[in-house]
């Protein structure tokens, strides 16, 4: 997971190319498809199952049919095999969205594998169920994610800089200009928190 944001930036600051709206396509839909798989998930459940949040997020999300459904997404060996499907393709238009989507994939990977602690995912799934349980953690306060955080909005501010550069359409800078927003949000919370939260606390 981490925010999900974050990781189609850093794609596409890795990725995208000026003027080459396919390739950015790929880029998109790779950096988003490992967390889709949640997404489609947690609506699904609340919506059409009436679980509660908590139900959720503490019980059904560990179990195995969730937990498969991860595996499935946030699998380095498959995105791998796409990856090298779409070199071996690579002078095909097919081939090289196939590649850069894959690379969008794996970028998300190396990117959630440090900070997901007690809710690591199977990453090497199907080859081993082995989980890498990183001491860092994207939202947990216990696993130091104030620190991430912060760390993860400096990146993303730089990710933004350079995509502002690279794209000049008007959606393109109000997106970004959104983003930048959202990141300050983060930044800045802990400090809002504290200063906000006690005027409406005796
Ligand atoms: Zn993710």
């Amino acid at each position: 997971m981490v925010n999900t944001p974050t990781h189609t930036i850093l794609a596409l600051a890795a990725l995208s190319k000026k003027g080459d709206r396919k390739r950015n396509l790929a880029v998109l839909l790779g950096s988003l498809i490992p967390d889709l798989a949640i997404f489609l998930w947690a609506p699904y459940q609340s919506i059409v199952n009436g679980v509660s949040g908590a139900a959720m997020w503490q019980e059904l999300y560990f179990q195995a049919p969730m937990q498969n459904l991860i595996a499935w997404f946030n699998s380095i060996p498959i995105y791998v095999a796409l990856g090298v499907l779409g070199f071996a393709g690579r002078s095909k238009t097919w081939g090289k969205l196939l590649l850069f989507f894959s690379l969008a994939a794996l970028i998300h990977m190396a990117t959630d594998m440090p900070v997901h602690a007690d809710d690591a995912y199977r990453h090497l799934w199907p080859l081993t169920d082995w989980r890498f349980f990183s001491p860092l953690s994207y939202w947990d306060v216990d696993h130091h994610s104030r620190w991430v955080s912060s760390f993860e909005a400096l990146l993303a501010f730089g990710c933004i800089a350079m995509l502002w550069q690279r794209f000049e359409m008007r959606w393109s800078r109000i997106m970004l200009s959104l983003l930048s927003l959202f990141y300050l949000l983060i930044l800045f919370a802990p400090l809002i928190q504290r200063l906000v939260v006690p005027l409406f606390i005796d």
